[in-house]
C-alpha cells in the first residue's frame, strides 16, 4: 500500500532528490568516493555549494546585496543569533506560536522585547504599529503547529526579520523586503541538519558587543558557509530538491501546486460533517492544513487518527500542544496525496 507522507519536519522530499543523494552517497561526482567522506574543500563539494547559493539566488529572485547561507544549528540556534548579531536595545517580536515564543525567550537575553500577540494563535495579529525606535521586526511567517500563515510581505520601515523554516519556496517572496530570513532545511528542503539564512550584508556590523565568531553571519558570508564543516549531505540534498523545483515550474509553480493542494483539502473540511478547520479562514496556512473533530463527534478522534494510519496516511497527528489532525502538505507532496485523503474523510464520514 503507498504510503502518504503527512509529517511535519522532517518531511516529504522529491524522489528525485532522495535518488540523487543515495547515488552520491556511493559515488559523488564521479569520484568514486562516497559523498560521505569526500573533503568539503574538494572542488567536487566546493561545486555543490556555490550550484546550491547560486540555484536558492536564482529561485528566490535574492537581489544583489543579499547573502545565502547554510550553517548548523537549526532554525532555534537561529533564534539566538538574530538579536546577537542585530539587536542593539530593543526589537519587536509577532508571537504567532510556539516557535515565535522560543524566539522571543532567546531576544529577551539580548535587550528589550515588545511583543505583540492575539488571544490565541488560531489567527495572526493585525492592526498594530511598529516604532521607529526597534532595531527590527521579527514574525514567523507560516506557524507549523497552528497553522497560520502570512501570505503577504509586510511594510515595515525597519529591518524586517522572518523565520521561513516551514514555508521557504511555497510562494513568491519579495526578499528585497527583509533584512534576514531563515529556516531549518528540514521543511521543505532537505534532510535535518541543515539551516538556510538569507541577510542583507549592509544590517550587518552595527551593534557594539562582541560577537563569538561562530555565531557571526559576516564570518559565514567571507567563508562561502565553510568556516568550519558544513553539513555536506544535507546541503547536497538541498541542491537537488532547488533543481526539481526549477525544474517543476519555480517557487510559482510550486505555489500553483500548493493552493490546488490546500483548497482541495480545506474544503473537504469545511463539506465533511465530522470535521472542522481551526484557523480563521483569510490565516489558513497552504503548508500546514489543522482540523479537528466537531464537537458532536469528538469522541471520534482516535477512531479517525487509526482507520486514517490503516490506510496508509502517516504523520497526520495535530501536534501535542494542540490536538486533533494536522496534514502537512509541503511542496514535494503530490496532489494524489491529498486526493487519498479525502477519499478516507469521506470514508469514515460515510461509515457512522
Ligand atoms: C521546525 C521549526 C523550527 C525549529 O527548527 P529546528 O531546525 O528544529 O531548530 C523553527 N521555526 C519554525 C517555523 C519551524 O517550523
Amino acid at each position: 500500500m503507498k504510503k502518504h507522507n503527512f509529517y511535519a519536519g522532517p518531511s516529504i522530499l522529491p524522489q528525485e532528490a532522495i535518488d540523487g543523494t543515495i547515488k552520491a552517497l556511493q559515488d559523488f561526482a564521479g569520484t568514486g568516493l562516497s559523498l560521505a567522506s569526500v573533503s568539503h574543500r574538494s572542488k567536487e563539494f566546493d561545486a555543490v555549494m556555490n550550484d546550491a547559493v547560486a540555484l536558492f539566488k536564482e529561485l528566490l529572485e535574492i537581489p544583489e546585496g543579499y547573502s545565502v547561507l547554510f550553517l548548523g544549528g537549526g532554525a532555534s540556534l537561529q533564534f539566538a543569533m538574530v538579536p546577537f548579531n542585530l539587536m542593539k536595545k530593543k526589537a519587536m517580536y509577532i508571537n504567532t506560536g510556539t516557535w515565535s515564543t522560543k524566539a522571543i525567550k532567546e531576544a529577551k537575553m539580548f535587550g528589550d522585547v515588545i511583543e505583540i500577540k492575539g488571544d490565541d494563535f488560531f489567527s495572526i495579529p493585525k492592526g498594530y504599529n511598529v516604532p521607529e525606535d526597534v532595531d527590527y521586526l521579527h514574525i514567523t511567517t507560516n506557524n507549523t503547529i497552528y497553522g497560520t500563515e502570512y501570505f503577504e510581505d509586510l511594510d515595515v520601515n525597519v529591518p524586517l526579520v522572518a523565520d521561513m523554516s516551514s514555508d521557504i519556496f511555497s510562494r513568491k517572496v519579495d526578499v528585497s523586503k527583509y533584512a534576514i530570513i531563515y529556516g531549518g532545511a528540514q521543511k521543505n528542503l532537505a534532510p535535518s541538519g541543515v539551516t538556510f539564512v538569507i541577510v542583507k550584508n549592509d544590517v550587518l556590523g552595527k551593534v557594539d558587543h562582541q560577537i563569538p565568531t561562530m555565531l557571526n553571519y559576516q564570518t559565514h558570508i567571507a567563508k562561502n558557509s565553510m568556516f568550519n564543516t558544513p553539513p555536506v549531505i544535507p546541503v547536497f540534498t538541498a541542491l537537488q530538491t532547488l533543481k526539481w523545483i526549477k525544474a517543476n515550474g519555480g517557487v510559482d509553480g510550486m505555489n500553483k501546486r500548493n493552493t490546488e493542494k490546500a483548497e482541495t483539502l480545506y474544503a473537504e473540511i469545511e463539506r465533511n460533517k465530522l470535521f472542522k478547520a481551526t484557523v480563521t479562514k483569510e490565516d489558513q496556512s497552504i503548508m500546514n492544513i489543522c482540523f479537528v473533530m466537531n464537537d458532536k463527534f469528538k469522541d471520534l478522534d482516535k477512531d479517525f487518527l487509526e482507520f486514517a494510519t490503516q490506510k496508509g496516511m502517516i504523520g497526520i497527528k495535530g501536534h501535542r500542544s494542540v490536538g486533533g489532525f494536522r496534514a502537512s502538505v509541503y511542496n514535494a507532496l503530490d496532489i494524489e496525496s491529498i486526493n487519498a485523503l479525502v477519499d478516507v474523510m469521506k470514508e469514515f464520514e460515510e461509515a457512522q
